[in-house]
């Protein structure tokens, strides 16, 4: 039989990537992920599935596909899935989003999980602070150069470049030819040339499948396409030119940020402050030499919440915030040095600003991607709220972390495979417009139905 590929997540939404990749028998997962609109029908931040039910909460939405010999005895106990030993020989990680690895905390720990080794870092780092959805599984680090196999499959993983450090792209040598998977992709971050890499690898193994991320291929994507570099240059002016406090929400994950807004403060002698759990992923990603990254007590502070007593006593913190009792600043420090910080703060932790009362007429900069569904529209009128309270200005300034449609196409025509597959996108059609020169065939997927590769 060819090998296959049956896409259960990924299709027709953007993010939620879940795929088998199947070759004489062997089977290998592709990114678990939670999809971003997942359920939304029935739950929400207020009605959530419980975590005692396992994958049964989510079984009986069809959340999660049923499939034999894939998830952990506790995922599985209060269903009518009977657990069996694993019928699937790895888990192949693309980068460390959600989107891509949220749902594998449901499968079997005896899976193990291919992952880049700047992925095992952040897992490491979430795993100390608030928890990872990889725990338990064994690890098994790759890079750009490394080879794999599985049965009878050989990974090769390239380097993309993406909003997370470690995003990687596959070339896969199957019994039937040679698969890419693009993972999450774009050209204009600080490491295009990245994603210049993989496209070129891809192409010289002449695929016979291309499994492509299409977030923005879409009608309403404006084409205009800010760079990271053109955030910085933004970034700069807009704190230079900030009389007050100046603070911000962004991934802390998204390191190309935090170095932008890390420069911006270097520039203009403020002082970064992040939260704890920033600053416990900056402390582990000092160990990847590759990476620049700003050292926590040297070059940025931590944010010091009050939190049960509200005294700052040790037991007040979880263990992993302890090294930080004592050290960070307090709402009380910020508000003496308000000119001279620069404040990470995520939304869920405006509350802050209470304790904070930052004089009016600060800075507020929305570093991150704008409201595409009712729930961020809804959150993007509690954030104006807030900013408005506090009496600040709002800026937008935002480079995605995906290509725009144009660019997808360019890397469809420069991959050059067979067939396509478009995935982590609302507009699969939408992939006929690249086919100018009709040499490649677009198989837009369908949840379950397998799509056949090969010879
Ligand atoms: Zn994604
Ligand atoms: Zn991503």
């Amino acid at each position: 039989m060819s090998p296959r590929i049956i896409c259960y997540g990924g299709v027709g939404e953007i993010g939620g990537n879940k795929f088998i990749l199947e070759d004489r028998g062997v089977k290998v997962i592709l990114d678990f992920g939670t999809g971003f609109s997942d359920g939304s029908d029935y739950y929400d931040t207020g009605i959530s599935p419980r975590g005692v039910n396992g994958a049964g909460d989510l079984f009986e939405f069809d959340l999660l596909p049923q499939i034999p010999g894939l998830y952990s005895e506790a995922a599985l106990q209060n269903t009518r899935v009977k657990y069996a030993e694993p019928e699937f020989d790895a888990v192949v990680l693309s980068h460390y989003h959600s989107d891509h690895t949220g749902r594998i905390a449901y499968i079997d720990p005896k899976i193990p999980v291919y992952c880049g080794e700047t992925t095992s870092l952040i897992h490491e780092a979430y795993s100390e602070s608030t928890g990872s959805p990889l725990k338990g599984h064994p690890i098994k680090r790759f890079r750009t150069g490394d080879k794999f196999t599985i049965g009878p499959m050989e990974f090769h993983p390239v380097h993309v470049d993406h909003s997370i450090p470690g995003a990687y792209g596959f070339v896969i040598h199957t019994s039937g030819g040679a698969m890419a998977y693009t993972g999450d992709f774009r050209f204009h971050g600080p490491a295009g040339s990245m994603t210049r890499d993989f496209v070129a690898a891809a192409r010289d193994e002449r695929p016979r499948l291309l499994l492509t991320e299409g977030t923005r291929v879409s009608p309403g994507d404006d084409s205009s396409n800010m760079s990271e570099t053109a955030v910085r240059k933004e970034a700069l002016k807009m704190v230079s030119g900030a009389k007050a406090l100046v603070f911000s929400t962004f991934r802390g994950n998204d390191v190309d940020r935090v170095n932008t807004f890390f420069d911006a403060c270097q520039a203009t002698g403020r002082r970064l402050v992040v939260s704890m759990k920033v600053a416990v992923l900056l402390e582990k990603l000092k160990s990847d030499k590759r990476l620049r990254v700003p050292r926590v007590g040297k070059d940025v502070d931590v944010y010091l919440r009050r939190k049960k007593t509200g005294k700052f006593d040790d037991s007040d913190y979880y263990t992993w915030e302890r090294p930080f009792v004592g050290k960070g600043l307090t709402a009380k420090d910020i508000r003496r040095k308000q000119g001279e910080v620069f404040l990470h703060l995520e939304a869920w932790n405006f509350p802050e600003l209470i304790d904070i009362r930052p004089d009016r007429g600060g800075t507020y900069i929305h570093a991150a991607t704008e409201a595409f569904n009712e729930e961020g529209e809804r959150e993007e009128v509690l954030i104006r709220n807030w900013v408005e309270h506090v009496g600040f200005t709002y800026a937008q300034l935002h480079a995605s972390g995906h290509a725009p449609a144009g660019e997808v196409g360019k890397l469809v025509e420069g991959v050059a495979a067979k067939k396509v597959v478009p995935i982590h996108t609302e507009h699969p059609e939408m992939f006929s417009q690249f086919d100018r020169k009709r040499s490649w065939v677009l198989e837009a997927p369908t949840k379950g139905v397998p799509i056949s590769f090969g010879a």
